[in-house]
């Protein structure tokens, strides 16, 4: 459930007409609903309170700072997962306390910035990095608290490119290395151990392979324990799925998610981790653009549009889906048309989608790109000196611009000339 509705014949995000919004700051722009992003947290958070637990929002998915402070006035927690995002937490009002360190590659200088300002717990991918991190603990006189991530061996049976559980995949320890790995930890003097980590993937619409994973998981933890290491928190990362496009079997929803943790992992006693991105800010953002063209090519109709891949890489990086919906109301009985939603970009790959069926459309209407909240913003660049796309909040009947559009002298002052030239 989100709060893009049609309204008085024009899509609204809550309370704001999104024309409104275009017409105030521009197009493509970004547009993220408050409402939307503190439902999708609560509902985690009622998905696992009958167990003791902390929601650490991925902020790779969307690491705006208003959108991390609305997460983090409700309560959230924050992973991140480079200094930038530890430090943009912090900023963002995160306590140092409720936030995880992920990520494969952590340098000895994000180690030191993270213990130096506090942190709840580095989740470590390797023993090589696990004793990088002891040396830098020792160094500065204290002991990193660490999760081993582990990697069970699932298969997420999601997009190649983002599924991150399997053993050819580059994340986490073997689970056949786990009790040496966990050996190595408390044998380290920097070192002091937590619990148990895990991620298998991103958009998961099946909890199969989650209840594959959290048995490992338990059957490792009991191994751990009788080994004598105290396994106090199980983070089991992010990755439920949310519902891209309108046809088709909706993904499992928190609350069943939930049930299956309390399942599998409630009789541990563990205090649960969960790492969700996607789940939170997906379905919390659209992305309005602006018919430029309508083009007739050989046996196709091409709909250029003011949006391209340097603002929302998914269809282009991961062949995702993304309902595209006109502003103003199309009439119940228009006749749908099938077209190639594309944008400027001298790519090919600058293809939203193809043959998508469309109501009638003229240049100059504006269009949202639905489910545009999560690895949109966040994945944007200026290819083809297209100034970076700008974000707007909406909460109740106010917005605000949460992230300027770039000038084009901002654009242009970013790179400097060396002397000789
Ligand atoms: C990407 C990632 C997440 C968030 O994944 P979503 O699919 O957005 O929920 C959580 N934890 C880790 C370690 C990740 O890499």
């Amino acid at each position: 459930m989100d709060h893009f509705r049609y309204r008085e014949g024009a899509l609204w995000a809550e309370g704001v007409a999104l024309s409104d919004i275009a017409e105030a700051v521009g197009t493509p722009v970004y547009v993220y609903s408050t409402a939307t992003l503190l439902r999708h947290y609560r509902l985690f958070e009622e998905a696992l309170a009958g167990l003791p637990h902390l929601v650490c929002y991925a902020m790779k998915a969307n690491g705006n700072l208003a959108v991390v402070r609305t997460l983090a006035e409700a309560g959230a927690g924050a992973d991140v997962v480079s200094a930038g995002e530890y430090l943009k937490a912090r900023a963002a009002g995160v306590p140092a306390g409720r936030i995880v360190f992920s990520g494969v590659g952590k340098t000895r200088a994000e180690m030191r910035l993270a213990l130096a300002g506090g942190i709840r717990q580095f989740n470590v991918e390797s023993e090589p990095e696990l004793a990088a991190l002891s040396e830098v603990a020792v160094a500065l006189g204290t002991r990193a608290p660490v999760a081993l991530r582990i990697n069970p061996d699932v298969d997420a049976r999601t997009h190649d490119k983002i599924s991150t559980g399997r053993k050819e995949d580059k994340f986490g320890i073997p689970l056949a290395r786990a009790r040496a790995a966990y050996g190595a930890a408390a044998a380290l003097p920097g070192i002091a151990v937590q619990g148990v980590d895990m991620h298998i993937g991103s958009q998961l619409t099946d909890l199969a392979p989650f209840e594959a994973a959290f048995r490992r998981l338990a059957d490792l933890v009991a191994l751990l324990r009788a080994d004598g290491h105290a396994i106090g928190r199980l983070d089991l990362g992010g990755g439920l799925g949310i519902p891209y496009a309108a046809a088709g079997a909706p993904p499992p929803l928190p609350a069943h998610y939930g049930a299956l943790v309390a399942r599998t992992l409630g009789h541990l006693g563990c205090e649960i981790e969960v790492e969700p991105g996607r789940l939170i800010v997906g379905n919390a953002g659209v992305l309005l653009a602006r018919v430029l063209y309508l083009k007739d090519g050989e046996g196709r109709r091409f709909l250029i549009v003011d949006a391209a891949m340097n603002d929302l890489v998914r269809p282009a990086m991961y062949g995702a889906h993304h309902e595209v919906v006109p502003v103003a109301e199309p009439a119940g009985e228009a006749p749908l048309a099938p077209f190639d939603i594309v944008g400027p970009v001298c790519e090919s790959a600058d293809t939203f989608a193809r043959a998508r069926p469309l109501p009638p459309l003229a240049a100059g209407d504006l269009v949202a790109f639905r489910s545009a909240g999560a690895y949109g913003a966040a994945m944007a660049s200026e290819y083809n000196a297209r100034p970076l796309v700008p974000e707007v909040l909406v909460r109740g009947d106010h917005f605000a611009v949460i992230r300027p559009r770039p000038t084009y002298e901002e654009l242009i002052g970013r790179d400097t000339l060396p002397p000789w030239l």
